[in-house]
């Protein structure tokens, strides 16, 4: 039998432990737990322990939209949301959109945001930044402040501790994208035990993990985005073996289509409407949608929507019936089934081979969905019973329920007990296999040099939860040699991770332009006993806070010397092209960059200060590489 109660140590009054599972989305985040985890007596009825939503301030959904007000205060989720119309450059959504990644892979998006992404360079690899105020926010922070929230206001709700977490991501995340997300977590204050795959998430709570094997297709249509991933399921272990999609579809795009078609027939275009006109008659698209979408009005084909719309100084009446809505959506819909074949044959699996359909996302409310998958899996019955937009959260809840030891019918997989990785710049520790991975596993990821003619490369390997390596433990290390002298940043240095089910880490790096490479063979747990993993992952946790501001500073500094090293190389170099108050206003920026590193100068003014040296280096460097390729084409002739 559960019991409830609140223990009392050394006079603290301590409040019950629980593990949640927390969708990180897009448009929106949610957070889920197994009620009585606390308190509940192992011998609890398995089967019976059925995951909740936790509200978030009474509500389920929480916008996942951060709000900085002139003060730099942040506030999240629904009042946050309020301020994207009023307030968009101090308005951060879709944040996910961003993480793990740098400037260049995010460069031609900015535009679809109303923040500012900052362009310090745009070949930059350096993690991309959003500017408010002056101050600068990088993406791990901004999610993190989203999982906070979500955090606090769930202990308040339960009245419980919320320490550990299982995070979910898209399926099509990347190793950086994981590692931000797992950052994240830790920065908001949460021990991150798992990180699962959305559409693994939604199969363990359709009970779908319990079959033990199978093909499961998993369709996620949300507010901004799509995707589709198809699972292999073996002895209750989920294998993603495609997934397709579209970072850039999504109800948002329906609502859009829906408003274009009122536009077109009322023969206006999106140029004659003020922005807050635009935003009106897509707000009032979605709410047709949405009273279309209802099953009893989904049935009678003379049914329609109507509404009144002031616009361009006329007024209109706004009319949607089921088939305008199935015509208007139709090339959208269209699309997401282009992705399932593309899924598909990238499986290698024919339709007839899936198992099971999943139905995630708030858009899949939208009957023509299910009516454009029925034709294609007309053997199953798709799985659309959970709330689409809950199914996320429930499944990584039963997985936190999982890693808390309340169930046995769901398989935990040997996996690592601490994470694995290499010292970078900084003495920093760069994750390659981070901790519960399930064995074996194999992590690959590339590194370069950051000084010109750098022939050697010290590959020190580190096994711990510390974000500085001086913290963790050693477990070896090796010199790469005789990399050919190349300018910093041009060799590629693959260093690969390979722990074998015994338990053992082959670590491998090549230098992949000269095919140069070494290999060591090390054991991570040898002579570690449970007790010592314990203490290592405890004094990860208690610090992690404070070790990620650690990282997120010698990051900048990290950059701030590469900054410096690369400008004084180019004024070097290029000086005959420069006039010599461009040296000197150069050297004086370089200058006031290398006092602020010195001085240990906080994160924000080293960064404006890149920024500043960014800004005014940018038109010679764009002038020098002009000449060298006018000088690279003289005497050429052209055929
Ligand atoms: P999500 O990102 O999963 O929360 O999904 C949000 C999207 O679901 C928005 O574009 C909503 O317009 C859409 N949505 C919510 N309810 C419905 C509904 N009943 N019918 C169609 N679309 C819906």
């Amino acid at each position: 039998m559960a019991k409830i109660g609140i223990n009392i140590k050394q006079g603290k009054i301590e409040l019950p432990k629980v593990i949640v599972g927390i969708d990180l989305g897009t448009t929106n985040s949610l957070i889920a737990y197994v009620p009585d985890q606390a308190n509940s007596e192992k011998a609890d009825v398995e089967k019976g322990r059925s995951p909740k939503v936790i509200p978030v301030r009474g509500q389920g959904l929480v916008p996942s939209v951060v709000y900085f007000d002139e003060h730099g205060t942040p506030s999240v989720g629904h009042y946050a949301k309020s301020k994207i119309a009023q307030e968009p450059e101090r308005t951060i959504f879709s944040v996910k959109r961003l993480l793990g990644k740098s400037y260049k892979d995010v460069a031609d998006k900015a535009d679809y945001v109303s923040y500012k992404i900052i362009d310090s360079d745009s070949t930059s690899e350096a993690m991309v930044k959003i500017e408010i105020d002056g101050k600068f926010y990088n993406p791990i922070e901004l999610s993190s402040l989203i999982l906070k929230e979500i955090k606090t206001q769930a202990e308040k709700e339960l009245s419980v501790q919320i320490e550990q977490a299982v995070i979910t991501v898209p399926a099509y995340f990347n190793d950086s994208q994981r590692q931000a997300t797992r950052d994240a977590g830790k920065l908001a204050g949460l021990d991150v035990l798992r990180i699962i795959n959305e559409p693994t998430a939604a199969s363990i709570a359709y009970g779908i993990a319990e079959k033990k094997s199978g093909n499961v297709l998993v369709y996620d249509l949300g507010g901004g985005t799509f995707d589709v991933s198809i699972l292999t399921l073996e002895e209750g272990v989920f294998e993603v073996l495609s997934t397709h999609g579209n970072t850039y579809l999504g109800g948002d795009d329906l609502d859009r289509s829906i408003a274009e078609f009122w536009l077109k027939k009322h023969q206006l275009t999106s140029n004659q409407l003020s922005k807050t006109e635009l935003q009106t008659l897509r707000m009032i698209a979605e709410e047709a949608k949405i009273y279309i979408s209802q099953d009893d009005i989904w049935g009678q084909p003379e049914a329609q929507f109507e509404r009144a719309f002031q616009c361009v100084n006329s007024n209109l009446t706004l009319t949607l019936n089921v088939s305008e809505l199935q015509n208007a959506v139709a090339p959208l819909i269209a699309e997401t089934l282009k992705s399932v074949h593309k899924a598909l044959s990238d499986a290698e699996l024919k339709p007839d081979q899936i198992d099971e359909v999943v139905l995630v996302g708030g858009s899949t409310r939208y009957p023509g969905v299910m009516q454009a998958l029925m034709p294609i899996f007309p053997h199953v019955s798709i799985n659309n019973r959970i709330n689409p937009d809950e199914v996320v959260a429930l499944g990584a809840a039963i997985e936190a329920d999982v890693l808390a030891g309340n169930r046995s019918d769901v398989l935990l997989l040997d996996v690592t007990p601490l994470s694995l990785g290499i010292e970078t710049a900084g003495g920093l520790m760069d994750v390659l296999i981070p901790r519960n991975s399930k064995i074996p596993t194999r992590l690959a990821r590339e590194y370069t040099t950051s000084v010109d003619g750098q022939v050697n490369l010290k590959v020190s390997v580190f096994q711990g939860e510390r974000e500085l390596v001086g913290e963790n433990r050693k477990l070896g290390e090796f010199v790469l040699k005789g990399i050919p002298a190349m300018p910093a940043g041009l060799p590629k240095i693959q260093i690969q991770f390979a722990l074998n089910p015994d338990g053992i880490l082959k670590v491998a790096a090549k230098e992949l332009r000269s095919g140069v490479e070494q290999e060591v063979e090390i054991q991570p747990t040898y002579g570690l006993t449970d007790g010592q993993v314990e203490e290592m992952l405890l004094a990860g946790f208690q610090n992690a806070q404070s070790d990620i501001e650690l990282r997120l500073n010698q990051e900048t500094i990290n950059e701030g010397n590469q900054m410096v090293y690369t400008a004084e190389r180019f004024i070097e170099k290029n000086g005959q092209h420069l006039s010599a108050e461009e040296i000197a206003g150069s050297k004086q920026r370089i200058e006031d960059l290398r006092c602020l590193l010195n001085d240990k100068a906080d994160r924000n003014s080293i960064n404006k200060q890149i920024e500043l040296l960014n800004d005014y280096t940018r038109p010679f460097a764009e002038r020098v590489m002009d000449i060298a390729i006018g000088q690279a084409l003289k005497g050429k002739t052209l055929d």
